[in-house]
């Protein structure tokens, strides 16, 4: 399972599970663009990659800017030769009961995780498909693709488009060779699960222990938060994989949290 040869767009890489993604490509073969709102954090990455012989390159893009998404992949595709693979990762968490949800925030959620997932798509499939050598799109989804918590209603709503959206891209890429697929993990110890741990104490009126112990991994089969390794090499897998059987799923790393 190596990309030799191949180029990847990581979004939202300078930080968290697309950095590991990042970092697993590079380390089997693939050239990688890192794309990320943060261009110094971005930049970081690609320096480190490079630093280790790999080929990398670093991009500013809001995934919710249109205009910016469009000159990030042209700039890819300038400095890097193509696009092949595509990970839809960049994104936040807003924690709050729906009473409380203010509609700013909820067409925030939105924007990042759908419609960056819709605009990275068109400008990669666009490229796929004149390149004519097939690719992969992976979206970064959650166990809250499947599954619901509360205080997170535009988190799940989006999460669970994102499983629609493979779908869609599943069907209509197969006749070019391109496959789309879902990631689902569980909680993974990043900035954006850090940052939500007080949050819920203080939402839920429990410990932060608790949040941990009762509310993030109650469901899990151990305990244990998935890692950012565990979805990178989910995330290597599923790019490297050559063919059309496996395409329009989702594959949830998760402890065990959900089971298909
Ligand atoms: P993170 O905060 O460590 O990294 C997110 C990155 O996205 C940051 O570098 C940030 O600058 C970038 N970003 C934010 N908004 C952006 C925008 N508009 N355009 C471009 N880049 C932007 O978070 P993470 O935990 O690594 O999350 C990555 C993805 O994994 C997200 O889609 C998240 O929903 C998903 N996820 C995370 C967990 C978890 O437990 N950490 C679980 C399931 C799914």
């Amino acid at each position: 399972m190596r990309l030799d040869g191949k180029v990847a767009i990581v979004t939202g890489a300078a930080s968290g599970i697309g950095k590991r993604i990042a970092e697993v490509y590079a380390e089997n073969g693939a050239a990688v663009a890192i794309a990320d709102l943060n261009l110094a954090g971005a930049q970081a990455v690609a320096d480190e990659l490079k630093a280790k012989g790999a080929r990398a390159t670093a991009v500013a893009m809001d995934v919710t800017d249109e205009a910016a998404v469009i000159a990030g992949v042209a700039q890819v595709v300038k400095d890097l030769g193509g696009v092949d693979i595509l990970i839809s990762n960049a994104g936040i968490q807003i924690v709050n009961p729906i009473e409380n949800y203010s509609f700013a925030d909820w067409k925030k959620m939105q924007a990042i995780h759908v419609d960056g997932a819709f605009l990275t798509t068109r400008e990669c499939i666009k490229q796929m498909y004149a390149a004519g050598k097939g690719g992969s799109i992976i979206y970064m989804g959650s166990v809250h693709s499947k599954e619901a918590s509360k205080l997170k209603s535009a988190y799940v709503a989006a999460k669970h488009a994102l499983v629609g959206l493979a779908k869609v891209v599943a069907k209509e890429g197969a006749a070019h060779g391109v496959r789309a697929n879902v990631i689902c993990p569980g909680f993974v110890r990043t900035p954006l699960v850090e940052k939500q741990i007080p949050e819920q104490a203080k939402e839920l009126g429990i410990s932060e222990a608790d949040v941990i112990k009762n509310v993030m991994l109650k469901e899990t089969v151990d305990g244990e938060f998935t890692t950012v390794d565990d979805v990178a090499q989910c995330a290597l897998f599923l790019a490297a994989f050559e063919t059309n059987a496996l395409t329009g799923q989702s594959l949830v790393v998760s402890h065990g949290w959900f089971m298909q």
